[in-house]
C-alpha cells in the first residue's frame, strides 16, 4: 500500500519543483556554531547551571565572551552586561542572580527584547540536569540572532537578555522589567525562547499571536523543513496555555507583546537526559533559522511600538505558573 501512495507523490513532488524555483531545498545545514554553543554550555563541566553556583558563573563567562566577541554593547548600569539582582525562594531563603545584558542599538527609540534564560536544575542527587534543550538551547539560539544582527544592523535597539533563574520563577525576567535599562514604555516587543532544540516531530509551537493577532504576520508558518505551529496560548487551555509559563509572562504581566518559541514536553524534560546527545540537531538548526527569521521580520517595522499598542487586546487573567 505505502508504494502506491509514494509513486504518486513522487510524481508531484518532481513536477512542483520543476515549476517553482529551487530555493525551497527543505533542511538546511547545520549550523556548527550554534551546536557548539550547546554542547559547551550542557556539558557535565557546568553542572547544570544553577541560580547561584559555580556552574551558572561558568555560563555566565561564556556568554559574556561571546557577546563581547560579537560587539555587543552594554548598558551603563551594568558592570560588564551583568544585571544583579535578589529574590527570595520558594523556600523563603534569599537567593542572588545575575541577568546578562547586551544591546544593538538600532536608528529609532524603539526596543525589541530577544530573551532566552540561561539557568537550569543543577545537580539533583548525584545526576548533573544538563538542560541542552532546557534552555541551552535557546541561549544558542540568541546568540545565533545577536550574530546576525552584530553584521546587519537593525532598525529596532534590539536588547540580548539572557536571563537567569527562569526555573526559579521567571525571576530574572521580572527583575528585568521590574528594573529596565530602557524606558519600559519603549519596548514593544518580547521574543523570547525557551527549549527549541529537541522536537522528533519537528515542531516549533509559537505562543502570542491569541492575545495579539497582529503578530501573525511576523511568524512564517508555512516553511518546509519544520512545522511551525501557532498555539498554546489561549488561556481556555489552562496548563496548556504557555502564556505565562516561561519568562515572557513577566512582560505580559507588564503589557508587553509576546512570541514565546518552543516545544511541547517531551520524554527528557527536567530529567537528566535533557543532555546534547539527545538535541534533535536537525530541528534545531532549523528552529533557530525560523526565529531569526521572525526576529528579522518584526525588525523590518521601525513603527512597531504604536502599531502593536494600538492594537494590543487587554484581557487574560494571568497564571503564575512556570512550566519551563
Ligand atoms: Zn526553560
Amino acid at each position: 500500500m505505502k508504494i502506491l501512495y509514494i509513486i504518486p507523490l513522487a510524481i508531484m513532488l518532481s513536477c512542483c519543483s520543476s515549476v517553482k524555483n529551487q530555493t525551497s531545498t527543505g533542511a538546511e545545514k547545520l549550523d556548527n556554531q550554534l551546536l557548539k554553543d550547546v554542547e559547551v554550555l550542557s556539558s557535565d563541566a557546568y553542572q547544570g547551571r544553577k541560580t547561584g553556583t559555580k556552574g551558572a558563573e561558568m555560563a555566565r563567562a561564556y556568554i559574556i565572551d561571546r557577546f563581547q566577541k560579537l560587539g555587543l554593547k552594554s548598558y551603563p548600569q551594568h558592570v560588564n552586561y551583568a544585571q544583579e539582582f535578589t529574590f527570595n525562594s520558594r523556600g523563603g531563603t534569599k537567593v542572588n542572580g545575575t541577568n546578562i545584558i547586551g544591546y544593538i542599538p538600532g536608528k529609532g527609540t524603539n526596543v525589541i527584547v530577544v530573551s532566552a534564560h540561561y539557568d537550569h536544575l543543577g545537580v539533583v542527587k548525584d545526576d548533573v540536569f544538563n538542560g541542552a534543550d532546557d534552555n541551552a538551547s535557546g541561549t544558542a539560539g540568541l546568540l545565533k540572532i545577536a550574530t546576525y544582527f552584530a553584521k546587519n544592523k537593525p532598525n529596532n535597539t534590539i536588547i540580548f537578555a539572557s536571563f537567569d533563574a527562569e526555573e526559579m520563577g521567571l525571576q530574572g525576567a521580572k527583575a528585568f522589567v521590574a528594573n529596565p535599562p530602557v524606558n519600559i514604555n519603549t519596548i514593544a516587543i518580547n521574543l523570547n525562547m525557551d527549549m527549541i532544540g529537541h522536537s522528533d516531530k519537528s515542531e516549533l509551537y509559537v505562543a502570542g499571536t491569541f492575545k495579539y493577532p497582529e503578530l501573525k504576520k511576523y511568524v512564517d508558518t508555512t516553511r518546509k523543513e519544520i512545522k511551525v505551529i501557532l498555539g498554546h496560548d489561549d488561556p481556555k487551555l489552562g496548563h496548556d496555555d504557555w502564556t505565562n509559563q516561561s519568562d515572557q509572562g513577566a512582560f505580559n504581566a507588564k503589557n508587553i507583546p509576546f512570541l514565546y518559541f518552543g516545544v511541547e514536553d517531551h520524554k527528557d524534560y527536567h530529567k537528566a537526559t535533557d543532555e546534547y546527545s539527545t538535541i534533535t540537531k536537525q530541528f534545531f538548526s532549523d528552529a533557530a533559522n525560523a526565529v531569526l527569521e521572525v526576529v528579522k521580520s518584526v525588525d523590518k517595522q521601525s513603527s512597531l511600538q504604536q502599531s502593536l499598542k494600538d492594537k494590543m487586546r487587554m484581557t487574560d487573567n494571568p497564571q503564575k505558573m512556570n512550566k519551563f
